[in-house]
């Protein structure tokens, strides 16, 4: 289909942006990548009277390292991210995620922020946002607010960010010594959407107990989510598959996937089983130093 008329602005600076979406709140939507919003357009299903485009909008893209945590822009590109050494150094899950979005086109154009922003419960970067206890600096006209990622996904296609703001930055804190992190993703064909994705972080003690674990997932419930019980269950535990399986069956009980063309609930909620052990498993390894 051909979208509706709509009006197109490509603002030359954030601060021009960010009026823009003051002055026209309620008809204003906002263009990254164009890689969910596009096809939105096309068939009716989102019709804005103006799409402000944030392509000429400098500084949106880049990741820095600071002392504190990772920032890494809302306009990065998949792309970008993935090919980032050192946040991969640190962080194994976000390649693991980057390199599993989509094809190469979808790669080079979508961002972390619009996957983020556009809250699609099969979107991959949410749940490692969310097992990281990351967290989205947004800005609007009247200043910037940090929302942690726990709260920030609030239904299928909505999040706490305001219509006037622009989700600027993801944050993620540096990985504590000793711990693992893997994305594993089910999908019917490579670059598809995941039928079901799990991201998986541990930090272990000195005696290979967990010390901490998140873990986040894709596409098995109304929003991406942390499964807590899951997490609580793991802190204290040896890190070994028993427990792992166990995770597993405890995040499948807070799964609510629907059937769909990636196959029956039941089916989902076994591969939440399986792959939350996978996740885990692999995330144990690299804390070990042996994957
Ligand atoms: C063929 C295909 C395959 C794909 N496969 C995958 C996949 O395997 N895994 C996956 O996770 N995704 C996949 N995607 C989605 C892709 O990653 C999108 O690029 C991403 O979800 C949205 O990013 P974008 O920059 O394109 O956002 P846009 O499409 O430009 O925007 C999406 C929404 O977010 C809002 N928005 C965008 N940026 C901001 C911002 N900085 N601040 C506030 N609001 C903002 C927009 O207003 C809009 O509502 C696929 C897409 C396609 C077309």
């Amino acid at each position: 289909m051909i979208p509706g008329q709509f009006e197109y602005v490509r603002p030359g600076s954030l601060d021009e942006a960010l009026r823009i979406l003051r002055d026209r709140e309620g008809e204003a939507k906002i263009l990254s990548g164009g890689y969910s919003l596009l096809p939105l357009l096309k068939l009716r299903l989102a019709q804005p009277a103006l799409l402000v485009d944030l392509q000429a909008v400098g500084g949106l893209d880049g990741i820095a390292r600071t002392d504190d945590d990772w920032r890494i822009g809302g306009r990065a590109t998949h792309r970008r991210i993935l090919e980032h050494d050192g946040l991969a150094a640190e962080w194994p899950i976000i390649r693991d995620t980057a390199g599993g979005i989509g094809d190469p086109q979808v790669r080079n154009w979508g961002t972390i922020g619009g996957s983020c922003a556009h809250a699609d419960p099969g979107s991959d970067w949410p749940a490692v946002v969310l097992a990281l206890r990351g967290s989205f600096t947004c800005r609007s006209a009247g200043g910037e607010r940090t929302l942690a990622a726990r709260g920030f996904f609030l239904d299928t296609f909505q999040t706490a960010i305001d219509a006037t703001e622009v989700l600027t930055e993801v944050r993620l804190p540096h990985a504590p010594g000793r711990t693992g992190s893997a994305y594993v993703k089910l999908e019917r064909r490579a670059g598809d959407f995941a039928t079901v994705g799990v991201a998986a972080v541990l930090t272990l003690d000195d005696s290979g107990r967990i010390a901490s674990a998140g873990i986040g997932l894709t596409a098995v419930a109304e929003t991406p989510f942390a499964a807590t019980d899951a997490e609580a269950a793991l802190v204290g535990v040896v890190a070994h598959d028993e427990a792992f399986g166990v995770a597993g069956g405890i995040a499948a009980g807070q799964a609510r996937p629907t059937s769909d063309s990636h196959g029956p609930a039941e089916y989902k909620l076994a591969m939440v089983r399986e792959i939350t052990a996978r996740a885990l498993r692999l995330a144990a390894s690299r804390a070990h130093g042996t994957a």
